[in-house]
């Protein structure tokens, strides 16, 4: 029983030997190999470790930092000014605060992993859209950002996790306001995309059944547009991984380096994926496009159609071939 690291990329494989003899079990008659591909278990195991790492090295940092300013209060509390102790108070508070989020994004992120199924219903997403926004307003006044939301006049009724979609929004909006500067314009669209749909089930059973598909069913397409600092090529490919922090070299805002990993996951959920663009000092856009319950329906409607359309294909040509 061996195990070995193969090719380029390495792939794990496990290799047993074992001999295989006859009934008696006293002549060999051979050796059975057998050859099972273990990459994926290690390289899953390879990820739980280094999460684990991640996370108890996140939780370290801010835990010490209370632990020693709690600890100089309460061991030299009669010796230090009151002007001293309020930054001390001050400093293991935020670091509580720190410590909350981190554990909070640690939660979400595992409870999606492990919800294998999620609750999609019809949902409107304009009340979604402007919540996110109201929340976020004082906090636009305060940096001094202009938010604008661009909607189509009637949004169409999208298939989705209400929570799961207040969630994504609210991480992408609160990054486009964390890291944009003072005057700077923030913007939510969301219009339906593309806006030229037509599939139509070839009904010539002489043909083999097929659909002829101009463009893809149409979804709801949402952006989110921030003029702020935008992100390099080089981190571009790599903030969404988890803990990935621009401003552990460049600059010091708040965050846990998770938010986006979290958007990702919940997009995927969605059968969806999420893009990005962006240009340092210009502002990043990130968008998403959701499926339509309506689409959704066409979508149904249409294989039940193709089935049909197999169906008649099928007789037919066993019918043919009877014949013959
Ligand atoms: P955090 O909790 O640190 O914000 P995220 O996973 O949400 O973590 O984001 C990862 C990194 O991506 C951030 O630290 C930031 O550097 C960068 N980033 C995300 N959104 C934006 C944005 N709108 N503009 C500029 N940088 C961004």
């Amino acid at each position: 029983d061996l195990r070995c690291s193969l090719g380029e990329p390495p792939r794990t494989l496990r290799i047993v030997l074992q001999s295989v003899r006859d009934s008696s079990g006293e002549m060999l008659k051979g050796i059975a190999v057998t050859v099972q591909d273990l990459t994926r278990e290690v390289e899953l195991n390879a990820a739980q470790s280094r999460f684990i790492s991640n996370v108890s090295h996140e939780l370290r940092t801010p835990l010490s930092n209370i632990k020693s300013y709690v600890e100089t209060l309460y061991e030299l509390g009669d010796k230090i000014s009151n002007e001293e102790k309020n930054d001390f108070l001050g400093i293991a508070n935020s670091e509580t605060d720190r410590l909350t989020r981190l554990v909070n994004d640690v939660l979400d992120l595992s409870r999606l992993e492990s919800r294998k199924e999620i609750q999609f219903k019809a949902m409107d997403l304009r009340p979604a859209l402007e919540q996110t926004l109201r929340n976020y307003k004082l906090n636009a006044q305060d940096k001094n950002v202009n938010l604008e939301m661009d909607l189509e006049e009637t949004l169409p009724t999208i298939l989705g996790n209400w929570d799961l979609i207040l969630q994504v929004l609210d991480n992408l909006v609160g990054n486009g306001l964390k890291f944009s500067s003072k005057g700077g314009k923030l913007k939510l669209s969301a219009y339906t995309w593309p806006d030229i749909c037509r599939t139509s089930p070839i009904k010539d059973i002489h043909s083999a059944p097929h659909c002829e598909l101009v463009s893809p069913l149409p979804r709801l397409r949402i952006e989110i547009a921030d003029n702020g600092c935008g992100i390099t090529d080089a981190d571009q490919q790599r903030i969404f991984e988890r803990f990935y922090r621009v401003e552990n070299s460049v600059h010091t805002e708040v965050g846990t380096g998770l938010g986006l990993s979290i958007v990702k996951g919940i997009i995927e959920k969605h059968g969806s994926r999420i893009f990005m663009a962006s240009e340092p000092n210009i502002g990043t856009t990130f968008w998403f496009d959701l499926p339509l319950e309506q689409a959704d329906a066409d979508e149904l409607r249409l294989q039940a159609e193709r089935r049909e359309d197999d169906r008649i294909w099928n007789s037919l040509t066993s019918k043919l071939e009877i014949n013959n």
